[in-house]
């Protein structure tokens, strides 16, 4: 990775402006809790990029039938010490036997999906040193990654 300064803030609304929410339904919010607000992390912009749009358009595509869909990004230091972001949805969660099963590349369970978002995602966070973890997956689904 080519690894930068990142304002953390600035990268979570511009990469969610990137993401056009329309087609999927103005039934969803998406909000976002940085603290502390000014959190840097050292990271590759273009490839944390595309791991925070596959989070965000999983929750997107796991939304579609829920009423009231929210998506919460999450930002800050952990009790480790390092930065991470966290992304959770109120969709239907993900089933206690596909928990592991869905960072295997090119599983999915979509009709169209490609299966190669968490895996690569994952990839992605390995080689800056950090992780991509399903931290709950029954009531509100979170992922996070891992600086
Ligand atoms: P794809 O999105 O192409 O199916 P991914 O690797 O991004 O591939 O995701 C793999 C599978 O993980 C999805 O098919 C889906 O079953 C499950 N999944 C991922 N994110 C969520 C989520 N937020 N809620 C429910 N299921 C999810
Ligand atoms: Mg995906």
């Amino acid at each position: 990775p080519e690894k930068k300064t990142i304002h953390v803030g600035e990268f979570i609304d511009n990469t969610v402006t990137l993401i056009n929410v329309e087609p999927v339904g103005e039934n969803i919010k998406i909000t976002r809790e940085i603290d502390p607000e000014d959190l840097e992390i050292s990271a590759d912009k273009k490839q944390i990029s595309q791991v925070l749009i596959n989070l965000i358009k999983n929750a997107l595509e796991a939304l579609k039938d829920t009423a009231d869909g929210k998506i919460k990004i999450k930002a800050g230091i952990n009790e480790n010490g390092r930065a991470q972001i966290t992304v959770t949805d109120n969709g239907p969660g993900i089933p206690d036997d596909l928990a592991d099963k869905i960072f295997i590349p090119f599983f999915t369970t979509k009709e169209s999906g490609s299966g190669i978002g968490l895996s690569l995602s994952r990839q992605v966070m390995q080689l800056h040193g950090g992780a991509l973890k399903l931290e709950s997956h029954t009531k509100n689904t979170s992922f996070t990654i891992v600086f």
